[in-house]
């Protein structure tokens, strides 16, 4: 993309004077950028890669989307030689399936050029760093370009965290960003039974390999309810070679006939050989990347730059949004923050204040989860109640051959005011943003309950799960409470 100057009177030499700029184009920084251009701001929103989007769009959440909906056809087509239909093998075309893939992250980040367009937002291509507190230095392709502002918003991301030691110039030692490019492993271990090992697990094992997870922690998804995440657990410990809890890498070597892994732990097995390694231990901010010190604006020491409520950081014209604001580190909460940082650059008395931010692991089933959990209920004293409804009682859930789902909702005791959930079965991400609004909208057990969902849905269940506490389930006979 070449640098556009549709707006912002040039200075010398290309230099450009704004009212707003925003430095990096994923979802947080392009909410920020286009919104604040619709509020009647001028815009530069600086991005340094070739196109619009960030690790969102570009390599992460719409691309790893793509592959998970491929691995679960593959896996539907394969289930159903239990139930009369009997498909052969898939034929597997990588290639094709890579441009299939780059085909839906080009259709997003085209339309995302389109629409800063159409709204004069001036895109700048090159790395940006602060150069003191009402300036931006651009590392573009044709030399440092300046940009003047009133006003930035830093929306900078995060990058994958790295383990120390591991042979990472091999180009069998995987990131996610790498492990979405697909190439060729029949034996992959994953580092990490996170959101993003598990999401690549289950996409290279519906592509024909055969996987390891270790998981530093003694859970997968650690922080998750356990009665959530143990069907998904069960689903992949049929299908996976080892799954291995509390058990840590001690060492990669990389040799010619594979990676050679060492463990350490109580369950560590003797060393294996991969063909591939995937490490997904987690996501670092990226805000000790950008001379913040230049502008005053304070870093942590973890890297991220912290913002108050209408995301301000320690100076009043610098914002700061998404994964570089702290946790936790979601597309969807960086969107909402970029959009409140124009807002209050425009002058709007906006803050963000979300009662809940939904998590969604997108693995085979889907596990999804927003609020308090019972964990944290338990930890934190929070007295509450769990109205829950298993997935084996849904007509739609048996429809689609997946009974082991289960739909959780908690209600604060006494008002019975909804204040947590928690959802795992296919669609689970989906079902959740139901739950979401109602916390949002202060509902209770009766509100959701006295809701009419359409039947035969797999959002019945979440009006099951609150009926079960306001005592007017008739799907399932729960004894009564005496
Ligand atoms: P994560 O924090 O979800 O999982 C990392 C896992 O690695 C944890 O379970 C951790 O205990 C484990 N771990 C850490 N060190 C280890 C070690 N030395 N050996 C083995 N295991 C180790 O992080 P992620 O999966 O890398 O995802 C990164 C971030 O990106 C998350 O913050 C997540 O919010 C975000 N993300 C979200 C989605 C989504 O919403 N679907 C998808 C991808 C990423």
């Amino acid at each position: 993309m070449s640098p556009t100057t549709t707006q912002g009177p040039a200075t010398r030499d290309g230099d450009l004077e704004t009212e707003v700029v925003v430095l990096g184009s994923g979802p947080g920084g392009y909410a920020a950028a286009f919104r604040a251009a619709d509020l009647g701001k001028k815009v530069v929103l600086v991005e340094r890669y070739a196109t619009l989007g960030g690790v969102c769009l570009n390599v992460g959440c719409i691309p790893s989307k793509a592959l998970l909906h491929a691995a679960e056809l593959i896996d539907e087509a394969a289930a159903f030689a239990d139930h009369g239909i009997v498909f052969g093998p898939p034929r597997i075309d990588r290639a094709q399936l890579r441009r299939w893939k780059d085909g839906v992250v080009g259709r997003l980040t085209k339309g995302l050029a389109t629409m800063a367009r159409q709204r004069g937002v001036t895109v700048v291509e090159g790395r940006g760093r602060f150069a003191g507190p009402h300036a931006l230095a651009v590392e573009t392709a044709g030399g440092e370009r300046t940009v003047a502002f009133e006003h930035a918003v830093v929306a900078v991301g995060s990058r994958a965290a790295r383990l120390p030691g591991l042979p990472y110039d091999d180009p069998r030692v995987l990131d996610s960003t790498r492990a979405l490019e697909l190439p060729e492993a029949s034996r992959l271990l994953v580092v990490g039974g996170g959101i993003i090992g598990l999401e690549m697990a289950t996409v290279y094992h519906a592509l024909g390999a055969r996987i390891t997870v270790v998981e530093l922690l003694d859970d997968l998804l650690p922080g998750v309810d356990r009665d959530l995440v143990r069907p998904l657990e069960r689903r992949l410990a049929k299908r996976y070679d080892k799954i291995l809890l509390g058990t840590r890498v001690s060492a990669v070597e990389a040799r010619a006939d594979g990676l050679h892994v060492t463990f350490d732990g109580p369950q560590a097995p003797a060393a294996e050989v991969f063909d591939a390694v995937l490490v997904a231990v987690g996501r670092r901010p990226n805000g000790g990347t950008i001379e913040a010190e230049k502008a005053g604006v304070r870093v942590d020491e973890r890297g991220f730059i912290p913002a108050d409520e209408q995301q301000r950081t320690n100076v009043p014209h610098v914002f700061a949004i998404g994964d570089v604001a702290g946790e936790p580190m979601l597309a969807h909460k960086a969107t909402h923050q970029g959009k409140v940082a124009a807002e209050v650059i425009a002058g709007h008395k906006a803050a963000f204040d979300a009662r809940v931010v939904p998590s969604v692991a997108y693995t085979d089933p889907e596990v999804a989860w927003c609020g308090v959990s019972e964990r944290e209920a338990e930890a934190r004293g929070i007295a509450c109640e769990a109205g829950t409804f298993p997935w084996s009682a849904s007509g739609r859930a048996l429809a689609l051959g997946r009974s082991e789902g289960k739909t959780k909702l908690l209600f604060e005791a006494g008002s019975k005011r909804l204040i947590g959930a928690g959802i795992v079965g296919p669609r689970a991400g989906d079902l959740i943003a139901e739950v979401a609004l109602a916390i949002e909208m202060g509902a209770d057990a009766e509100d959701v309950g006295l809701t009419v969902h359409p039947h035969p849905t797999l959002s019945e269940t979440v009006a099951f799960a609150a009926e079960a506490v306001a005592g007017t389930l008739t799907d399932l006979y729960l004894p009564r409470k005496r």
